[in-house]
């Protein structure tokens, strides 16, 4: 499945990146801890599609850190409900990934069937006592308001409940010109330096012909090397210069976040 406006490139056919290893995950956990992180995130792609993932939320989960997956909720997810019952506590929130609030817009975005299947995730997670969140996007010209109550009925009509919340994501258009971030912006926009992902969050990656993973300044920018930031989460943690068109675009402009 590839959904129609995907603005990171983590659709099935891009092998740029290969999953993560049981092993590599467990390197990175342990640095993370002795690092004093909070929250460990799971995403793809579909990141049900790793056959290793529930051995590796158990992980993040006994570790201590607060643990985010966010998924489609699809078949990938399904293969794996009974070994994933027994996860679902407090401090594990599974994301669903709904991108309209209508089955017909959904389906635009991601294909025909896919609303039904999502929904069916959703309920499964919600019944059997997932903390559950919803990620879904604010259509431009679509009111803020409007949407969050068109997701509240949705939310009613299907008896789900969504603890962990919803979190809209503004649609990016890519061809768009945006201007350059400053340091003027922040006070400008109203807009906390301390906002984006990049300023409290890392993400690990494993690109196709390489050794081992790295790390990255952000899920948003997986292949572009100027974002790479060395193997280890503690060579990582300096500033990030917020110099590509997506840092304006999304994250400053958008005011979008993909922690919990
Ligand atoms: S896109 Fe830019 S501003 Fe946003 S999290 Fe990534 S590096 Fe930071």
């Amino acid at each position: 499945m590839t959904c129609k406006t995907c603005y990171i490139e983590s659709s099935p056919t891009n092998d740029a990146l290969v999953y993560l290893t049981l092993a590599e995950v467990e390197e990175y956990l342990d640095e993370a801890e002795q690092l004093g992180v909070r929250e460990i995130g799971f995403t793809g792609g579909e990141p049900f599609m790793n056959r290793d993932i529930v051995p590796m939320v158990a992980a993040s989960l006994k570790h201590g850190f607060e643990v985010l997956v966010l998924t489609n909720a699809m078949r990938p997810m399904w293969r794996f409900k009974a070994a994933l019952r027994p996860l679902a506590r407090e401090r594990l929130t599974i994301r669903v990934s709904l991108d309209h609030h209508t089955s017909e817009i959904h389906e635009q975005e991601r294909g025909l069937g896919s609303w039904a299947k999502a929904i069916e995730g959703l309920c499964w997670l919600s019944d059997n006592g997932f903390r559950v969140a919803v990620a879904g996007r604010q259509l431009p010209g679509e009111d803020l308001a409007e949407a969050q109550a068109g997701y509240a009925r949705l939310f009613t009509e299907i008896s789900a409940e969504v603890a962990g919340g919803l979190v809209l994501f503004p649609e990016m258009d890519e061809t768009a010109d945006v201007p350059e971030i400053s340091e003027h912006c922040w006070n400008i926009l109203g807009v906390s330096p301390s906002s984006p992902m990049c300023a409290s969050s890392r993400m690990v990656v494993k690109p196709k012909e390489a050794d081992r993973p790295h790390v990255v300044s952000c899920t948003l920018l997986p292949y572009d090397p100027q974002f790479a930031l060395g193997s280890t989460l503690a060579g990582a943690r300096g500033p990030v210069p917020l110099n590509h068109p997506h840092c304006a675009r999304f994250c400053v402009l958008g005011g979008a976040s993909c922690s919990s």
